[in-house]
């Protein structure tokens, strides 16, 4: 079971994530999670990588994709895995595509967790904080008792930078630009499966077991 997992930010990814892990029982491997773990094991690949990030540039692509194939290659990924956050680029698929056939592998579903922009915005923009105690709050998900107050220590909860409508726009705007062309990429291959996002999230896992149960 090889699947790729796409949704913006928001579109409650993570979480379904854990539940495909769980019931899979297939390694999530995250972008993040890969460096890191490069990183720390000391590999030639991975102290590439550090150097690039450690004077701040991009980690190109070939150092990304060897990483990649490290992290493909341990044992626990022969019954398959959970990519997330990795390709980004059609550039990036591509690479995957030859990585994976090197391998006599291939991907079987990229599942887009797909919610609209408007509905994005909403959920995106509800978050409040606690300056004092560091609590967050959600207007609609998770609401203090008290509009606006914390509930442990009374301050008065405040919208983060960005948490603002202009900020969550523009960084969803830019997500959706470099997102649709790996959509596009995908689809043509046949192995795009659109899970609708807006619904709860048992439902949305249900949406994703059913896909899934086909191919164990
Ligand atoms: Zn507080």
């Amino acid at each position: 079971m090889n699947l790729i997992l796409m949704g913006l930010p928001g579109a409650g990814k993570g979480t379904q994530a854990e539940k495909i892990v769980e019931k899979y029982q297939i390694p999530h491997i995250s972008t993040g999670d890969m460096f890191r773990l490069a990183i720390k094991e000391g590999t030639e690949l991975g102290q590439k990588a550090k150097s690039f990030m450690d004077e701040g540039s991009l980690v190109p692509d070939e150092v990304t994709i060897g990483i990649v194939e490290e992290r493909l290659r341990k044992p626990d990924c022969e019954k398959g895995f959970l990519l997330d956050g990795f390709p980004r680029t059609i550039a990036q698929a591509e690479a995957l595509d030859q990585l994976l056939s090197k391998m006599n592998k291939s991907i079987d579903y990229v599942l887009h967790v797909d919610v609209d922009k408007d509905e994005l915005v909403e959920r995106l923009t509800g978050r409040r904080i606690c300056p004092a105690c560091g609590a967050t709050y959600h207007v609609q998900f998770n609401p203090p008792k008290q509009e606006g107050i914390c509930d442990r220590d009374g301050e008065k909860l405040i919208q983060r930078e960005d948490d603002q409508p202009g900020t969550v726009k523009n960084r969803l705007e830019v997500n959706i630009e470099q997102t649709q062309p790996m959509l596009d990429f995908y689809s043509d291959k046949g192995s795009l499966v659109t899970i609708d996002g807006s619904q709860q999230i048992d439902k949305v896992f249900h949406d994703i077991d059913e896909k899934l149960k086909n191919i164990s």
